[in-house]
């Protein structure tokens, strides 16, 4: 490799910064950083990802120089810190860590006091002259070493670690009950039956040699990039493969030196509601990763002011938060060691949050000047905006709970909200259950990186051990889950698969209720409600003024608003969906499916009449009937739109979908009925209209080719509420879009139908209304067509759930099957239905939009397929230059701040012709349930 593997941060020279991230990672930089502001980082190295990509590529071979450049590096830090590399009488040791760009927190391995052995850890006693503290470190070092590197780990979920497992044998033997009651002899006895356990379980011995202890380490630190759970991790936050890790290479500083050391991990601000008050937690006497690791539940960081021999520190700690948020602009969650009354920083990032956190941390901070509003925009995570939206507990049951005494224990508020659920006490269990449909609550002693699968499917997650930035608060914060941690009367018995608590026995599958916000775990189930934000801006149950989240979340969506280029609008079909949509920032309909609406009342009856009619006039009389109530449904959605535009579509899926099919017998006989014909009749119909692949069949626009009048009857439907609400005083912007469009002469021939029934209907009111004739691109030859489809349509809308289903050949129903597989052997990335599958399926739409707009450049073009409400879709539909998306009603307010931060990464590919300001000031609607619909 020709680049420069390894960058050295330290007093005498300090090679990175914290802008290198790609380089050097997160960690690596920031350390870096740190020690270019004179903050008190303990000098070492960074091995960049550069390296650790290089490794994968080369088939897992590392570059020639590195174990020279290492050595080098060692000798380095040696001079800077005056220590040796395995000297007796002053070793070096050294922590060696993982560091991506973006933290991947507990996903990849850690190994400090690297450099000990029998010989060093003697020199370290006499050092010191702290013989307990030395052998307490050595012991540390085997079982990170001998986890990490060499393997010896639990063979089983419910297996105890096996290191643990000796450790509690010789406590038990001894009669002691903490860690810290451990002698130097006893500590020197485990360090012996360590080594065993390494040598019985692997059959090597453990390394003496710091260099090949180092070199097994950095090895470990980049293979750990592949482990199972930094695989899964990626694959959910979507972090690139490519990226590799770095791995830094630290000097040593200790918090186990006696009373005069702590360890602490803390949150510039509070990361689970984002109030400005310093946040964490500290052990005196212990080692970073007990923090971390919720073995022992540490102390606020608040008590430390008042500890007499850490008290300075804690001053000294103070100013390092401010300068931190001052230099980062941006919360920080950074680690700290105090060695005999110093402060040492290890490490700071950007601190992960909850939605709520996010929107309140923006919101001051920028008001502070401490933060940037783009930076406020881009540190976002739009697809958690969800947890904004998410239940909070039903007062009335919440507080019957209370009062029933109910409350079995009180933990700490991790990760907010309220989740009810069946308990479980494994990740497995978690999974199969939450598979099933249950809600599950996941609840451990503590909980592991191990437990990420299980995590993802809980809907909250509650251990007995650990405090707030335990790897449970951490995961469940990012996560969006609720979490209570730490609730330590509770006891769980993983071999018996229940939790007792106050007396009260719950077994694994019966309720528990857990509240994130106040840390309460309550027996049996409570009923939830909706959340402060549905409140002000679905119900209007609350008052914008008093909400303090609204206030956040509006002042961050007005933000977004300046900068995102792309419009918005939504899909609904209801005049309920479309307030609620509004509300949340949406500017107009993108799609309009109109066969919901036959699924209403007593109307099927008439579609199916209508499919079922032998002659043309019989299907006239039947749409007929429709006709009126089409009407209605869209003068509501007219009047509920205000003005802003209407993209209707026309009737697009195959007719056996209105029809009971034929496993459905008592059904046809009903339908049979209401008609007045024969259940055999209607078992012929069913017969002739079954399709072997109905996605592919009489659908879409072929339906109004071969039966114009259902064309006919729906323009009419469209254009005489237009002109009805018209007369109200209210503005229309109708859009009339023809689904499944191949050929441009589809196109045309649905197109005359409208321009006719427009004119007949202007006529007939004396009412002259604007509207657009255009159409979906759904099958890829109306992409490659685009030019000439573009002569007719003045829009286009990308249909992506078909466009991916044609262009990948994959039924859209039906590839649950395999798609996670597909995931697995890394044929796909994400799933192409949820997240536009960019080298495919994005090629298609690029070429619709280049052919299209060569034809008509000022053609307006849009996406309405589930992919307008993804993030990552949203931004490719910025690069490539579309005017506006179109998703759900709730997802609006996440393509909102996802197309901002495309308008942000991607200044210079805004859509041609910026869109019309179609937003208005937030309307409030009524929440109802959206229908489950067909086929979104
Ligand atoms: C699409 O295909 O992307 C689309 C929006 O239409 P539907 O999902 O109704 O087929
Ligand atoms: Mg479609």
């Amino acid at each position: 490799m020709a680049n420069k593997l390894v960058y050295f941060f330290g007093k005498s020279k300090t090679d990175g910064s914290g802008d290198m991230k790609a380089l050097l990672g997160g960690k690596g930089a920031n350390l870096a950083q740190m020690t270019r502001i004179g903050l008190p980082v303990p000098p070492g190295f960074t091995i960049t990802t550069e390296v650790c990509v290089n490794y994968y590529k080369n088939g897992r071979k590392y570059p020639a120089e590195l174990a020279s450049d290492l050595e080098k590096a060692v000798k380095w830090l040696e001079k800077e810190t005056g220590k040796k590399f395995g000297d007796i009488k002053n070793p070096l040791l050294v922590s060696v860590r993982s560091g991506a760009r973006d933290s991947m927190p507990g996903m990849m391995d850690t190994i400090l006091n690297l450099g000990l052995n029998d010989a060093t850890c003697e020199g370290l006693a006499a050092a010191t002259h702290n013989e307990r503290f030395a052998w307490d470190s050595y012991r540390r070092f085997i079982q990170m070493y001998g986890d990490v590197v060499m393997g010896v780990q639990k063979r089983s979920e419910n297996e105890h670690e096996p290191f643990d497992d000796v450790m509690d044998g010789l406590k038990k033997e001894v009669g002691v009950k903490e860690d810290t009651d451990l002698t130097a002899q006893q500590l020197q006895e485990l360090v012996k039956r360590f080594k065993k356990l390494i040598k019985d379980r692997t059959g090597k011995a453990f390394p003496n040699e710091p260099m090949k202890q180092l070199e097994g380490a950095v090895q470990a630190v980049f293979g750990s990039w592949m482990n199972e759970r930094a695989i899964l991790y990626r694959q959910k936050y979507r972090i690139p493969d490519e990226w590799g890790t770095a791995v830094n290479v630290q000097s040593m500083v200790f918090g186990n030196m006696g009373d005069d050391c702590a360890t602490g991990v803390a949150f510039t601000r509070d990361p689970a509601n984002g109030e400005n008050v310093f946040y964490g937690e500290y052990l005196v006497n212990a080692q970073g990763e007990d923090v971390v690791a919720g073995v022992r539940t540490p102390l606020k960081i608040s008590d430390m002011a008042k500890d007499k021999i850490l008290g300075p520190a804690y001053k000294e700690l103070v100013e390092v938060r401010k300068i931190l948020e001052r230099n980062f602009g941006d919360v920080q969650d950074f680690e700290f060691t105090v060695e005999n009354k110093k402060l040492y920083m290890l490490q700071t990032r950007n601190g992960k949050r909850t939605a709520l956190a996010y929107v309140k941390i923006a919101h001051d901070m920028v008001k502070e000047k401490l933060m940037t509003p783009e930076h406020a925009i881009k540190s976002g995570d739009p697809e958690a905006l969800n947890q904004l939206l998410q239940p909070i507990f039903d007062t009335k049951a919440y507080d019957k709970a209370k009062k029933e005494g109910r409350v079995l224990a009180v933990g700490l508020p991790a990760g907010p909200g309220a989740a009810s659920g069946a308990v479980v006490f494994t990740a497995g269990k978690a999974e199969e259950l939450a598979a099933k449909g249950q809600h599950v609550v996941l609840t451990r002693i503590e909980t592991s990186p191990e437990d990420l699968r299980g995590m993802i499917a809980a809907d909250g997650i509650l251990t007995a051990r650990g405090g707030v930035s335990s790897h449970a608060a951490l995961v469940a914060r990012q996560m969006g889950k609720v979490c209570v941690a730490g609730a330590g009367d509770i006891e769980i018995d993983y071999h018996k698969n229940l939790l007792k608590c106050k007396g009260v026995t719950i077994k694994e599958g019966e309720s528990i209720s857990i509240n994130g916000t106040t840390g309460e775990v309550f027996q049996g189930k409570i009923d939830t409600a909706d959340s402060e934000l549905k409140q002000v801006l679905a119900a209007g149950t609350l008052k914008p003024k008093d909400s303090k989240v609204f206030q956040y979340y509006d002042f961050i969506m007005k933000l977004a608003d300046k900068y995102r280029t792309l419009g918005l609008r939504t899909n609904a079909d209801q005049p309920d969906q479309v307030r609620n949509a509004i509300a949340f920032g949406a500017e107009g309909i993108g799609l309009c499916r109109t066969e919901h609406m036959f699924f209403e009342g007593d109307r099927i009856i008439a579609v199916r009449q209508m499919i079922l009619a032998k002659t043309e006039q019989a299907r006239k009389a039947a749409l007929d009937k429709l006709l009126p109530y089409q009407q209605k449904d869209f003068e509501g959605i007219f009047r509920a739109l205000d003005g802003l535009p209407a993209c209707v579509r026309l009737l697009d899926p195959p007719l056996h979908e209105f029809l009971p099919q034929s496993d459905n017998k008592k059904g046809q006989d009903e339908v049979a009925k209401q008609l007045g014909t024969t259940a055999a009749e209607v078992a012929k119909m069913v017969h002739e209209l079954h399709e072997f692949n109905p996605m592919l069949g009489f659908r879409g626009c072929r339906l109004g080719i071969i039966r114009p009048e259902i064309t006919e009857m729906q323009a009419r439907a469209i254009f005489q509420a237009a002109a009805t609400v018209l007369k109200e005083g209210i503005k229309v912007k109708p859009e009339v879009m023809v689904p499944l469009v191949g050929f441009k002469r589809e196109l045309d021939l649905q197109v005359a139908i409208v321009h006719r029934v427009a004119a007949e209907v202007m006529k007939a009111t004396g009412k002259k209304f604007p509207y657009h004739v255009g159409t979906m691109i759904e099958v890829p030859r109306g992409a490659i067509t685009a030019d000439e489809i573009a002569e007719s349509a003045e829009f286009f809308s990308f249909g992506t759930n078909d466009l991916t289903q044609t262009c990948l050949g994959m039924s859209r129903d039906d590839s649950g099957s395999f798609l996670p597989a597909y995931a697995g052997l890394e044929i796909i990335k994400t799933n192409p239905f949820a997240s536009i599958d960019r080298s495919g399926v994005g090629q298609l739409m690029k070429i619709g939009v280049e052919k299209g707009r060569s034809t008509r450049n000022d053609l307006k073009i849009g996406i309405c397929g589930e992919h307008g409400g993804d993030p990552s879709s949203v931004e490719f539909c910025h690069m490539i230059g579309l005017n506006y998306v179109s998703c759900s009603p709730f997802r609006v307010p996440i393509a909102r701040l996802a197309a901002a931060q495309a308008a942000l990464r991607h200044p210079a590919t805004a859509p041609t012709s910026k869109p019309a300001k179609e937003a208005k000031p937030a309307a409030k609607g009524s929440v109802t349930r959206s229908r489950s619909l067909a086929r979104t």
